[in-house]
């Protein structure tokens, strides 16, 4: 369709972008592993902190066959600190399911939904944006944007309504900037229609959106039943083993296969500390001393940790998936941000 045809909604969100958009190393690179990468990365994490993410990683890992080729530990590493690990270990995946069948990366997005861990959203974000094929790419920003400026009231966490969503946002896209259409709807997203006080001011779509005209855009998209996350306090002990402090392989399906200090569930409510842990019956802890508190907000939960210090015989030998390890060999393990304040405060640092 040559621009002429276009609706003017779509050659006003192009002309904005044109002027406006954000140079991303990700950007205009033509390279769907590049895409598929960013794109996972982007998952509930902010676009500045995935750029120093992105850089590393696509250094180590240029192509799928590189990544597919490195040990999971190590993938783990490089995404410590971002955050949602499940991506990093379902993009290994991917990347070792695309080699065994020879490497060539899909070339639709019904090829990349059949990669693991690639849903609707990056397989259409990956289409459309390396290999200018029209497809949608519906995420939060995108379904903010579309639902306010359509004038679509209806319960956005339904999978029927996602699919209208999508289709509003299909009957929009130019065939020959697919790419940039969706980027576009993702950057205003992102910067102007944001969730609380959009800035319908500066907003290119203003004139012809529906909740600007109807005055209540904060109030879309609707997701009524939001669940609020849930609170989980626990008592975490930084056990000291000679040079060594005991951590643990996580075998949880939260946060799986990170490194994590001993934890309790449940804070005792006399003050005082028993420690039991499991497979860790011969342990015996001296020195229990309460050293302070950290809290960490995940999507679905918030940790609230109290973080004690104590000692444990030195030729205590833990098993796994238990470790006694050095400052050093702590360094070298992937931990979560959870971990970020016991962590520092394993060897030396006193505040919490
Ligand atoms: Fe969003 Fe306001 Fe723009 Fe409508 S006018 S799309 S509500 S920023």
């Amino acid at each position: 369709m040559p621009r002429e045809t276009e609706s003017p909604i779509t050659r006003a969100l192009l002309d904005w972008y044109d002027a406006h958009r954000r140079s991303l190393p990700w950007r205009d690179v033509g390279n769907p592993y590049a895409t598929w990468v960013s794109e996972i990365m982007l998952q509930q994490t902010r676009v500045e902190t995935v750029i120093p993410y992105y850089e590393h990683f696509m250094a180590d890992y240029p192509d799928v066959m590189a990544l597919a080729a490195a040990p999971e530990d190590e993938v783990l590493k490089h995404w410590e600190g971002l955050g949602y690990y499940s991506r990093a270990r379902n993009l290994h995946r991917g990347a070792q399911q695309i080699a065994a069948n020879g490497g060539e990366l899909p070339r639709d997005a019904a090829g990349w939904r059949e990669v693991c861990g690639v849903g609707d959203y990056t397989a259409g974000a990956i289409a459309s944006i390396a290999l200018g094929q029209r497809a949608a790419a519906v995420d939060g920003n995108v379904i903010r944007v579309i639902t306010r400026l359509t004038g679509l009231r209806e319960n956005a966490a339904v999978p029927s309504v996602r699919r209208e969503i999508a289709a509003r946002s299909e009957a929009l896209m130019p065939p020959d900037r697919p790419g940039d259409f969706n980027q576009a709807l993702m950057d205003l997203g992102a910067t102007v229609c944001i969730p609380a006080a959009p800035r319908c001011e500066s907003c290119p779509l203003a004139s012809f959106c529906d909740a600007f005209a109807a005055g209540d855009a904060e109030d879309l998209p609707l997701l009524p039943g939001k669940n609020p996350p849930k609170e989980i306090e626990w008592d975490l002990v930084l056990i000291h083993m000679g040079d060594c402090v005991l951590v643990r392989q996580r075998e949880e399906r939260m946060l799986h296969g990170l490194w994590v200090f001993p934890m309790v569930e449940g804070h005792n409510e006399t003050g005082e500390l028993t420690v039991s842990l499991k497979n860790l019956a011969g342990l015996h802890v001296s020195d229990l001393q309460f050293i302070g508190e950290a809290k960490h907000v995940f999507t679905h939960q918030i940790w609230q940790m109290r973080l004690w210090r104590g000692t444990a015989a030195p030729e205590t030998i833990p098993v796994d998936p238990w470790r006694a390890v050095t400052r050093e060999e702590l360094e070298a393990l992937a931990l979560p941000s959870a971990m970020r304040v016991p962590r520092r405060m394993a060897f030396g640092d006193e505040r919490a």
